[in-house]
């Protein structure tokens, strides 16, 4: 019997193009692990991606996939769901790519609740085009295009997503794969538009220039520096100050997209029945 990294890996692909010591494997590896645990029909599931380092992941996945352009990967698999809303489709993306060109995609598709499962890579950077610093970049790090330092504050992704409407939003880290794995499958299980931020380290672009080591290092950074939501509850906003909290952050229910625009179809065309 094949594992799930034979199933759904397209091996052939590799080695994939990533540096040593970067989590984008890890994310992978969480990913097809979901994949196993909801039993995912490669047939009727599509994965689309955008454009940097972690939107590579796509083409190693054994699906229908897609490799879209900067910031367009919501848009994309928007209308694929709307087109086929039986297709399970997951859409990943970046930091970069999700929350500054494409976020406009992120608030319309979690205000829409449209049934995709978003999955964002938040390495703090875009990695591949050369370290310039993204809206999730710490505020006073060190970025190509901050060599001083940033002085914008950055976005709290789940926080953003949940005041636009996303209706099942989780954060892990590549420090905790396992919990990483059980939330993507959650995620992809609910009906709606789920987002699940996964924390991640890209040592050369953004570690090398903060001086947090290497992988490893920026693993036990994410360790030491994510919050279980439990133990948040408990804690002051000072206390949380330069944390992040990690585990199923919300979820609620809410009318999904594909679903409502089925029933304007239907009641559109009893009128012109009607009529
Ligand atoms: Fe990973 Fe960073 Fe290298 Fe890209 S540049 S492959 S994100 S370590
Ligand atoms: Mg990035």
């Amino acid at each position: 019997m094949l594992n799930s990294t034979e199933k759904y890996l397209r091996t052939e692909k590799l080695p994939h193009i990533w540096c040593p010591g970067c989590g984008n494997g890890i994310v992978l590896g969480a990913m097809v692990r979901a994949f196993e645990k909801i039993g995912c029909d490669q047939d009727n599931t599509v994965i689309v991606s955008g454009i940097g380092c972690s939107s590579r992941a796509a083409g190693y996945m054994d699906f229908n996939t897609l490799h879209t352009t900067h910031g367009r990967a919501l848009a994309f698999a928007t209308g694929i769901k709307m087109a086929k809303p039986e297709l399970n489709v997951f859409v990943l993306m970046g930091d970069g790519d999700a929350a500054s060109i494409g976020g406009n995609h992120l608030i319309h598709a979690s205000r829409r609740n449209i049934d995709l499962t978003a999955i964002i890579f938040n390495n703090q950077i875009y990695g591949m085009t050369g370290g310039q610093y993204s809206p999730l970049t710490p505020l006073e790090s060190f970025a190509t295009t901050a060599p001083y330092h940033t002085i914008e504050r950055s976005f709290d992704l789940p926080e953003l997503a949940r005041a636009a409407g996303a209706t099942y939003i989780a954060r892990s880290t590549t420090y905790h794969a396992a919990m990483l794995t059980n939330l993507i499958a959650a995620g992809a299980k609910h009906k709606g538009f789920s987002l699940i931020e996964a924390v991640t380290a890209c040592p050369v672009s953004f570690g090398r220039r903060n001086k947090m080591g290497g992988g490893y290092d920026m693993l036990v950074w994410q360790k030491e520096h994510a919050v279980f939501v439990d133990k948040a509850k408990s804690m002051t906003p000072e206390q949380l100050q330069g944390k992040f909290v990690i585990g199923e952050l919300y979820r609620t229910k809410a009318p999904e997209y594909t679903e409502v625009y089925d029933r304007l179809i239907a009641k559109a065309q009893g009128k012109s029945k009607g009529e």
